[in-house]
């Protein structure tokens, strides 16, 4: 009789604890290279479980300061990224990269304004203009919806610089160049090389096994942008999710969307009906099956496939 109360006493604890002042439970960072650091968070979609990380926040210690490449999917995600930096530096934050307008990559900024208030935010131009004309509203409510409420307080803090195709940011002694695109994974993504070091972080264009959402993209852009990457010739590529690696990872996605739409071109001709491309195309792609998101992003993306192929 009396574990009513108790169980509501306790639920309403939990409640309480969730939310505004909260923080992500830790995941540590991986030194990838020699002033680098990357969180690979556990891939899959926000939720409950993974607190809405999901995403790889990573930084580069640089002679003047830090710079933040994508802190995260909330503030409270971002907290979290904020305490595992400062274990591996005393500098500030100078610089935060936002690879694209998809709010798992950026709504962790405010964390980073909250310990460094003169950061500067640099995105694509496009991602800045769709942010200011809504998806800061949409992301926002759509993590919280997803987390069950977990990141609520969370605000927008959306970039002010705009970074340009073949533009090249110095800070403290390392260059970074801007390879951007508005046809790849969101539209608005960019790729940061960080030159010296010989390092791409790929933001979304490149995911490492798994099979990516592509509503907001289109094929053609994202082979592309894959192409690209590869053309680069990094020594290390930090996909948006999943871990980091040489260019095999990179490549691997390349078969993968080559294979996807040449089928589904393939079988458009013939009159070929989505529901009859799918298990066909399935076969030819089965070493992805194990892949994140397969179930979930597999079929939709041949229908989005066939949509590309009939506006051509
Ligand atoms: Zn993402």
């Amino acid at each position: 009789m009396r574990l009513v109360p108790l169980l509501a006493a306790l639920a309403f604890c939990t409640s309480a604890l969730a939310g505004p002042n909260d923080v992500v439970r830790a995941y540590p960072p991986q030194k990838v290279s020699a002033d680098t650091y990357v969180i690979h968070g556990p891939q899959g979609v926000p939720s409950k479980a993974n607190q809405s990380f999901m995403n790889n926040p990573s930084w580069i210690i640089t002679t003047d300061g830090v710079v933040v490449i994508d802190p995260g999917s909330s503030v409270q995600a971002g907290r979290m990224v904020v305490a595992q930096l400062r274990k591996t530096t005393r500098k500030p934050v100078t610089h935060v990269f936002n690879t694209h307008v998809h709010g798992d990559h950026w709504l962790g900024n405010q964390a980073i304004l909250e310990a460094w208030p003169n950061a500067t935010m640099i995105a694509h131009p496009d991602m800045i203009k769709l942010a200011k004309n809504g998806a800061d509203a949409f992301w926002i409510k759509l993590m919280s919806d997803m987390t069950g409420g977990y990141t609520d307080g969370t605000r927008a803090v959306i970039p002010t610089i705009e970074a340009a195709n073949g533009q090249e940011f110095k800070i403290g002694g390392k260059t970074f160049r801007i390879h951007s695109s508005t046809d790849a994974h969101s539209k608005t993504d960019l790729m940061i090389e960080m030159v010296e070091d010989r390092i791409l972080f790929t933001g979304d264009n490149v995911l490492s096994r798994q099979v990516m959402n592509l509503r907001d993209g289109t094929f053609k852009g994202i082979i592309k942008a894959t192409d690209q990457a590869l053309a680069l010739n990094a020594r290390l590529y930090v996909p948006g999710h999943g871990q980091s690696g040489d260019r095999a990872f990179v490549a691997e996605q390349k078969v993968y969307f080559d294979t996807l739409l040449s089928e589904v071109r393939r079988m458009y001709a013939e009159g070929k009906n989505d529901y009859e491309m799918k298990p066909v195309i399935a076969e030819k792609l089965k070493a992805y099956k194990d892949w994140a998101e397969w179930e979930s992003n597999f079929g939709q993306q041949i229908s989005l496939a066939i949509l590309e192929i009939e506006q051509e």
